[in-house]
């Protein structure tokens, strides 16, 4: 029989909205830069593909009241953004198949070390470090929806101004597309978290700094950075 050398840690897990079930989160894929600011010229095959990176599972900070300040930056910014969460797996998928695989969608914030971002970017160094730290991935419940995505609003706040506001219609690949091109690269699981880019206004917050983040039709997100 086999026996761990230390007791494995805990799954990390994101609530699920209106229920006592929490979904166990596999890994999280990103998604670069995925909203056009000027409207999208005709015909797909101007739209460069989309490129991904990951964080840790356990990056999801779910519920947060409040976010720890990361060490080694002086340049932390919020990417405000829809999160599909898987509930089944499948690779080199179509988007209509992929769009099958969503159990629900959160309201999630892509922390960044903008600073080590810039200077991994300068040096072609990988982005660990500026994109996958701890409680990098602050998320809020999960909101079950089937069917079609959702379209409306996303936007953000730091102390009540707003710096962040985009539409979800607006993504250049839309969650069905993000997904089937994901799966063209790995293999996805039930519990993948999938962050599907930013809008226009990501910016620096600091410690103080009250966050409010939402998509309408999928739910709300706020947390104090300490
Ligand atoms: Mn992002």
């Amino acid at each position: 029989m086999m026996t761990y050398t230390f007791p494995p840690p805990a799954r990390p897990v994101v609530p699920v909205e209106g229920s006592s079930d929490v979904f166990p989160v596999r890994r999280i894929l990103c998604v670069g830069r995925n909203y056009a600011a000027h409207a999208r010229e005709m015909g797909d095959d101007a739209r460069d593909p989309p490129f991904f990176f990951a964080k840790p599972a356990d990056a999801v900070a779910p519920l947060p009241t409040t976010v720890p300040y990361p060490s080694a930056t002086s340049d932390l910014h919020h990417e405000i953004e829809l999160v599909a969460a898987l509930k089944a797996g499948g690779e080199n998928l179509t988007p209509e198949q992929a769009i099958d695989l969503v159990f629900g969608y959160a309201v999630g914030v892509d922390l960044t070390r903008r600073d080590l971002q810039a200077a991994a970017k300068a040096k072609s160094h990988p982005w660990e470090a500026a994109k996958a730290f701890d409680a990098s991935a602050p998320i809020s419940a999960i909101r079950p929806i089937s069917g079609p995505p959702p379209q409306g609003a996303i936007f953000l706040s730091v102390n009540g101004v707003e710096r962040q506001r985009g539409q979800i219609a607006d993504m250049i690949w839309n969650v069905a597309e993000v997904i089937a091109q994901a799966s063209q690269l790995w293999r996805l699981e039930a519990g993948d978290l999938i962050f599907t880019g930013t809008p226009e206004g990501v910016g620096a917050i600091v410690r103080g700094d009250r966050v409010e983040g939402e998509v309408e039709g999928v739910g709300k997100l706020s947390f104090t950075v300490v």
